[in-house]
């Protein structure tokens, strides 16, 4: 066969998956994003149900020479998994998860979810440090970085990742792990997906619950901002087993908060606390105890379950977002004021923001250790712009992008977290990010993706 001349039909021949082009009853729905705001037509939407798939469809979009987007879990914001006139190389039907109990270890195919990983891994009384949210991708959110309920003990994603089988551009199956491609799998932990698509993912797996302590108290923003303090001072002596987020909301009308506060801005300040369940509570009683509260939703429920409590809030294809973050050297008095003007001045009743610590997981790994890079940070600032009608857009990302630029005075180095890029359009972030890493992860992009096939990401410029 000429590979100049491969059609859509010889892709189809010996394809297990589905190839969709537009006119395809199936081509819309494949092509929608977690971000409703995305709208993208791709030439071809390869749907696959293998790693012998992924080969193809990769080896068709070479022949063609189109670009390819991945489709892990579909939730980046800035909606890097469909592409317009490209190859969308989509996982969603690959997402088996198989755990070896003695070696403690997980491998997830390319299209896992959070969700399939805890299902699979809590069996076992065993996990692996994923996001908040349980219908992510276990693919993305690892290959930026991954941060989580459990990065004070065990760090990021990328942290506990052993090994991963990648197609690379030149449509073949490549190993990295500490013995092979030792270079590739140090891009993969936190260079993105620039470097071919992970059809198979390696973890280790620690002892975690089944039953875990959830940490979640509710203050009202009117009170001030003295519980945030005093939780910054406490959770600074606890970081290993305080890994947590403040989170800016506003409360619904739902049954579950007390009436007096429908429509009023507050924040809650969430972990999960592993271990000792006595010891846990314990541990979180002062946090529960700083002011005020509006409700307190603390308790001891299964890992699992609370890796799912937020997914409701965020379902798929429906809201439109922009969200935008940034690392924090430090976390003053004042950004803790602008934290709460800016949630305040949010104009969707949607919209989150929020206050991480790094965690002594995170900070304990070496600059050179992973593409990540440095993790002298001491917090993070996220601003996400939630919203339901387009024309809204302007107002929101307006105020997420004002957020953002207001925080900068307190920033880290000007990096931000490439998770959290808002629509992709500040090019600059992605070499900050990376810091002194970048012409090594240019040099690998080079060796593995020479002519830029995978671009659709926080794009590295190979080398040369
Ligand atoms: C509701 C929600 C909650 C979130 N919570 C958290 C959180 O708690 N912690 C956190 O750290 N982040 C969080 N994020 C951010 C999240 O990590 C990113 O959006 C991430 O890109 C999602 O991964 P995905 O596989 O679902 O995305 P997709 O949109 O499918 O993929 C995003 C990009 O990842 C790459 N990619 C995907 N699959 C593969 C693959 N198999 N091989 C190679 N590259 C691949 C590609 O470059 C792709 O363009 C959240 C996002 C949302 C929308």
């Amino acid at each position: 066969m000429d590979t100049q001349t491969t059609t859509i039909d010889e892709l189809k021949s010996g394809f297990s998956g589905d190839v969709l082009v537009p006119g395809d009853p199936a081509y819309d729905e494949a092509r929608q994003v977690w971000n409703a705001m995305i709208d993208r037509r791709p030439t071809l939407i390869a749907r696959c149900e293998s790693t012998e798939d992924v080969m193809a469809a990769v080896r068709f979009a070479s022949d063609k020479g189109l670009p390819v987007s991945i489709r892990g879990g579909g939730h980046n914001v800035a909606g890097h998994a469909v592409c317009d006139t490209g190859v969308m190389v989509d996982l969603s039907k690959m997402r088996s998860v198989r755990v070896d109990p003695d070696k403690r270890i997980a491998y997830a195919d390319g299209g896992a979810t959070w969700a399939d990983m805890d299902a699979a891994t809590q069996v076992f009384g065993l996990a692996t440090p994923g996001g908040l949210i349980s219908e992510t991708g276990v693919a993305g959110l690892t290959l930026s970085g991954g941060f989580g309920y459990l990065r004070g003990q065990h760090g990021l994603s990328i942290d506990n990742l052993l090994a991963a089988d990648v197609v690379t551009a030149d449509g073949r199956l490549t190993r990295a792990s500490a013995t092979e491609n030792p270079d590739l799998l140090w891009a993969l932990k936190g260079g993105g997906g620039n470097f071919g698509i992970v059809v198979r993912f390696e973890f280790a797996l620690h002892p975690v619950g089944p039953e875990v302590f959830f940490v979640a108290p509710i203050y009202a923003m009117e009170d001030g901002p003295g519980p945030i303090r005093a939780w910054r001072d406490y959770i600074s002596q606890h970081d290993e087993a305080l890994a947590m987020i403040c989170e800016f909301s506003t409360v619904p009308e739902d049954d579950e908060f007390p009436q007096q506060y429908w429509g009023k801005k507050v924040f809650a300040l969430v972990a999960v606390v592993t271990g000792d369940l006595d010891a846990a509570e314990e541990l979180a009683r002062p946090l529960r105890e700083l002011g005020p509260l509006v409700t307190d939703f603390s308790g001891r429920m299964p890992y699992a379950e609370v890796q799912r409590l937020f997914d409701a809030q965020t379902p798929f294809a429906t809201m439109r977002c922009y969200w935008k973050a940034l690392y924090l050297a430090d976390l003053p008095d004042e950004m803790i004021d602008l934290a709460m003007a800016n949630a305040k001045a949010a104009p969707s009743p949607n919209t989150i923001s929020s206050l991480w610590n790094m965690g002594h997981g995170v900070r304990a790994v070496a600059a050179e250790a992973t593409a990540f890079g440095d993790r002298s940070m001491g917090w993070m600032y996220s601003a996400d712009g939630v919203w339901a009608d387009a024309a809204d857009d302007a107002a929101n990302i307006a105020w997420a992008r004002a957020s953002w630029l207001k925080a900068e005075p307190f920033g880290h180095e000007g990096r931000a977290y490439l998770n959290f890029p808002g629509h992709g359009e500040d090019d600059t972030l992605t070499r900050a990010a990376f810091g002194d890493g970048y012409d090594r992860l240019a040099r690998i992009k080079a060796q593995y993706d020479p002519h830029n096939m995978f671009r659709f990401n926080q794009n590295i410029t190979p080398a040369g």
